[in-house]
């Protein structure tokens, strides 16, 4: 509205002065040079707009978010005083100001923003830290003003009494002051952040609720958690199997399965999953389906979507021969024990080259678990160690390809001997001279090396009629290998 007058205005000053008879050069070539400043301005990003989202994200309400039962439920809770503002008021409580939800990427913090926008029939902005971060001094605080700013304009606009200013990353922006190296212009940004938030009255014509996201809580300020700013934090986790279950089914909603796909065998499969994993394994696998032409999706699709997902695109690098057999020989060592200490738990075995690996092996996940015991991390660590072990006793020698496994088994040796679950029983991890953590990591090692050792020596046949059987079929199933290893067994 406020462009419209303003170029009405300069175009009858223009016409006027024409008429005059006045010299109207300076002033074009003032307004020209004007133009391209404000240009500059926003393309360096001076002048910024935020997106809001008032048609198409309305869409979004809290059914189409699976598995955060508990995060959608508090969330309400909280949003309920602003949807309940003229009793809150009578009780004389003051509504929330700030959320935050904090949790691992993808686990649906935008997703839940955006529902909690519909859920109270608010405008909503959405921003990201990063998008205040600039090296010119006074830049981020400016940002933060128009943000609200903008915020009160177009609720007022829309006829809302709500608004929802959603801050992504809100770590970039929040971070404990005095930590950044340039830390005057995030100090200030943040300052600004707090003043704004302090400034939001309950009896405003619009009000603002603010919502952050964030993925290390750890790093913000305390101001900013102080009550009265982000007094509300709500916990986003990683979905547990049903929660899997529940956004699988979210997201498989417009796609046509095949009788075979079980979505139940499905959710067992991909644990530790965002909902943005899911959402990805449900769009690979229909894309796996097109390549075949095949109408409709079958099970086999969303499992090599799966690997996929987890692993990346497979590559047309080939190893040699000579390499792909070690490949072979060193995933069947991990497949062995895993399989002989936990029965059932192998569900792929392949050489197929992904991401970064040349090969794996992918377990079925003990379900959400929260405590481990010693039992339970030696047999990880036997696992990680059978790679290595299973090349030396079968090809006579060991590989650079152990160094992650190795990396692992390492970290949760350390575990054992924080958690005082060693030999050494309860101490001070910190405490400890690093000859006698190195000493206890490597007596924890050595025992499962030995363990392993035993394993492999007692199951060399079935090993090397996985490997032919892998090398020839480039993947084997959990239930192929039991076959071939049930043999034995039995
Ligand atoms: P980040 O921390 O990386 O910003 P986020 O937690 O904000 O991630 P979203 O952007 O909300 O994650 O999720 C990305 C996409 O993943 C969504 O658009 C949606 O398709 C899918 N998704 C994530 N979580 C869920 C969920 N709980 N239910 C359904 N879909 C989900």
């Amino acid at each position: 509205m406020i462009k419209e007058i303003s170029l009405g205005l300069a175009l009858a000053v223009i016409i006027f002065s024409i008429v005059a008879g006045y010299n109207i050069l300076p002033l074009v070539i003032l307004a020209l040079a004007g133009g391209v400043l404000y240009f500059i301005a926003q393309s360096r990003g001076l002048v910024k707009s935020f997106e809001s989202s008032d048609k198409p994200n309305t869409k979004v309400n809290f059914e189409h978010i699976g598995g955060q039962k508990t995060a959608i439920k508090e969330l309400k809770e909280a949003l309920d005083f602003i949807r309940n503002y003229k009793e809150i008021t009578l009780l004389g409580i003051r509504p929330l100001k700030g959320i935050l939800l904090t949790g691992p990427p993808g686990t649906g913090k935008t997703l839940l923003a955006k529902a909690a926008a519909n859920y109270t029939d608010a405008v909503f902005l959405a921003t990201s830290g990063s998008e205040f971060v600039e090296m010119y001094a006074g830049v981020g605080a400016q940002r933060v003003r128009k943000l609200f700013k903008t915020a009160r304009e177009k609720a007022s606009k829309l006829g809302k009494n709500n608004a929802i200013i959603f801050v992504d990353e809100v770590e970039t922006l929040g971070a404990k002051r005095g930590q950044n190296s340039s830390h005057m212009e995030y100090d200030q940004t943040l300052n600004e952040l707090l003043v704004q938030m302090d400034g939001l009255k309950a009896d405003e014509s619009v009000r603002i609720l603010v919502i952050a996201a964030t993925n290390r809580a750890d790093m913000l300020d305390p101001a900013l958690m102080r009550p009265g700013r982000f007094d509300r934090q709500v916990k986003v986790e990683l979905p547990d199997r049903q929660g899997r279950l529940e956004i699988l089914k979210i997201h498989v909603r417009n796609k046509p399965l095949a009788d075979d796909v079980d979505l139940n065998n499905l959710a067992k499969e991909t644990f530790g999953f965002s909902g943005a994993h899911l959402e990805s394994l449900a769009n690979e696998a229909a894309i796996f389906a097109m390549r075949e032409n095949c109408k409709q999706i079958h099970y086999r699709h969303f499992h090599e979507a799966v690997d996929k997902v987890i692993m990346g695109e497979k590559l047309n690098r080939r190893p040699s021969s000579e390499e792909l057999h070690r490949v072979a020989v060193h995933e069947t060592g991990h497949a062995l024990i895993c399989e002989l200490l936990r029965p059932g738990a192998v569900s792929t075995l392949t050489v197929t080259p992904r991401g970064g690996a040349l090969g794996y092996m992918r377990q079925h996940n003990e379900e959400e678990m929260y405590l481990y015991t010693k039992d339970y991390l030696e047999n990880q660590i036997a696992v990680m160690l059978a790679g290595a072990m299973a090349e030396e006793q079968i090809i006579g020698n060991r590989s650079t390809g152990s160094a992650n496994d190795f990396e692992k088994a390492f970290k949760t040796a350390e575990n054992i001997i924080k958690t005082g679950l060693s030999d050494i029983g309860i101490v001070s991890w910190d405490n400890l001279s690093q000859d006698r953590k190195f000493k206890e990591v490597k007596k924890i090692l050595e025992q499962q090396e030995k363990r392993v050792e035993g394993y492999i020596k007692q199951h060399i046949e079935e090993i090397n009629n996985t490997v032919t059987l892998l090398l020839e079929q480039e993947k084997l199933t959990g239930d192929e290998f039991r076959k071939i290893i049930n043999k034995k067994v039995a």
